[in-house]
């Protein structure tokens, strides 16, 4: 048995090459599902549901959260108009990551990471500077080592719903004028 670790996990498809590496180096992963970012409660179902194909897949427990949308929007109030890698980000990654802190604690585990690195959207230093801020929080790049190209390919494997933005109201918005 590896060091057990609790990965805050966005989504099935960005879990999938996540744990493989986890696994890879040595790691026990337990999945928790904690993102009060997604703009309806539907969509928030959706993507646990995949998430649990992929917990199947490999064997893992995958834990779901409450899901508080009301919390998150308060935590980011006054940066809604801001654009994606922003502030707004930012203070989104400060939400998820600070409840995935508390899950650890609850749980008596000693280290915690996040999904959120797979995304080529997303940069990872500011993931970084926000998960310092907690103990525990275990800096790692899973777009490295072709992450995020291994992710597209065993969600198509797993027949996973690859959505097609971030998660917030704002992220469909800009999604919605870009495309
Ligand atoms: S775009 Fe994504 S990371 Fe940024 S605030 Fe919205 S859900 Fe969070």
């Amino acid at each position: 048995m590896g060091k057990t670790i609790l990965l805050h996990a966005c989504c099935g498809p960005c879990s999938t090459s996540s744990i493989e590496r986890l696994i890879e180096e040595g790691y026990s992963p337990v999945l928790f599902y904690s993102n009060d970012n997604i703009n309806s409660e539907e969509e928030y179902n959706k993507r646990f549901d995949n998430l649990k194909i992929v917990a199947e897949h490999y064997a893992l427990d995958a834990i779901k959260d409450s899901y508080d949308h009301e919390s998150w929007k308060r935590d980011i109030e006054g940066f809604e108009g801001e654009k994606e890698g922003g502030e707004r980000c930012k203070r989104c990654f400060m939400h998820n990551l600070k409840k995935a802190n508390e899950k650890m604690h609850d749980l008596g585990l000693g280290l915690f990471t996040t999904t959120l690195t797979v995304s080529r959207f997303k940069n990872s230093k500011n993931i970084f500077s926000v998960g310092r801020g907690f103990d525990g929080f275990e800096e790692i790049d899973f777009k490295k080592k072709n992450g995020f190209e291994k992710s597209v390919r065993l969600s198509r494997e797993l027949g996973l719903y690859r959505q097609s933005y971030c998660g917030c109201e704002f992220s469909m918005r800009d999604y919605e004028k870009a495309d």
